[in-house]
């Protein structure tokens, strides 16, 4: 038998294993039970005092969002397969950077903005990630009506040299811009088989709302507020559920990658 202080040291260095990864299967087993569901953030756009985008008919696209949002967050909890949370569940205003810290105050896998904004002569669903030069003049003009406020993403890293922590910052930055785009493809994928597309359909920008360092994050126009089209679509429950089951599609597909 070990004697007390070796056994110690040999549970110590158990644990220090397992937190690193390299525990047996049964431990990793059960620490992937224990674990939480991964949380979706849903953050429908505008509110309150911010109707966003009036259609021709007088659509507000801050009902459109919300109930969107509603629906889809619905639709991904029926399926068990993850946590979900919405910035807002009511009409209330809530300032971009306030959207942002509550999906990172809890720890979001992933964040997915709804919008149905105005773009004149366009038409169809489209997806943005962030970026710091847009892809093109309709998504740099929607980014720029977007972003009311700033926000200056502050990492908690551990103490470390500036250099050091330069380098994990830009690392933890590339991560997240990856998954992103992998968020995305498959949120493009999973729409195109049923709403018509804005063609290029995944487009970059400077959203403000999309700033979390290390959160994967999306922004999904539905569609154009300012498209008679559209915006007779988006009124009908049953064409935001057809949205929401193609969303949640999009969703589970990157989840199951991550
Ligand atoms: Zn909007």
């Amino acid at each position: 038998m070990p004697d007390p202080s070796s056994r110690r040291r040999l549970l110590q260095l158990a644990f220090g294993l397992a937190a690193a990864g390299l525990s047996s299967p049964a431990l990793a087993q059960t620490r992937r039970r224990a674990a939480p569901l991964p949380l979706v953030v849903l953050d429908p756009g505008h509110g309150g005092k911010d109707p966003g985008t009036i259609g021709v008919t007088g659509t507000h696209e801050k009902r459109i969002t919300l109930a969107a949002a509603t629906e889809l967050k619905r639709v991904l909890e029926r399926t068990g397969r993850c946590r979900v949370a919405m910035t807002r569940s009511r009409d209330a205003f809530i300032p971009l950077d306030g959207r942002v810290e509550f999906a990172r105050k809890r720890d979001a896998a992933l964040f997915v903005s709804l919008h149905a904004d105005s773009a004149p002569g366009a038409r169809g669903a489209s997806v943005y990630t962030l970026s710091d030069r847009a892809s093109d003049s309709l998504s740099a003009g929607l980014a720029k009506r977007e972003n009311q406020a700033d926000l200056r993403g502050g990492l908690r890293l551990p103490p470390v040299s500036p250099e050091v922590e330069r380098i994990l910052f830009s690392l933890v930055r590339q991560e997240t811009r990856a998954g992103s785009d992998r968020m995305a493809s498959s949120v493009v994928r999973a729409l195109g088989g049923e709403v018509p597309l804005l063609p290029n359909t995944h487009r970059q920008a400077a959203f403000a709302v999309l700033k979390a360092p290390e959160i994967p994050s999306v922004l999904v126009e539905m569609g154009f507020l300012s498209d008679r089209r559209d915006e007779a679509a988006l009124k009908q429950p049953a064409h935001r559920a057809k949205v929401a089951r193609a969303l949640a599609q999009g969703i589970h597909g990157w989840l199951a990658r991550a």
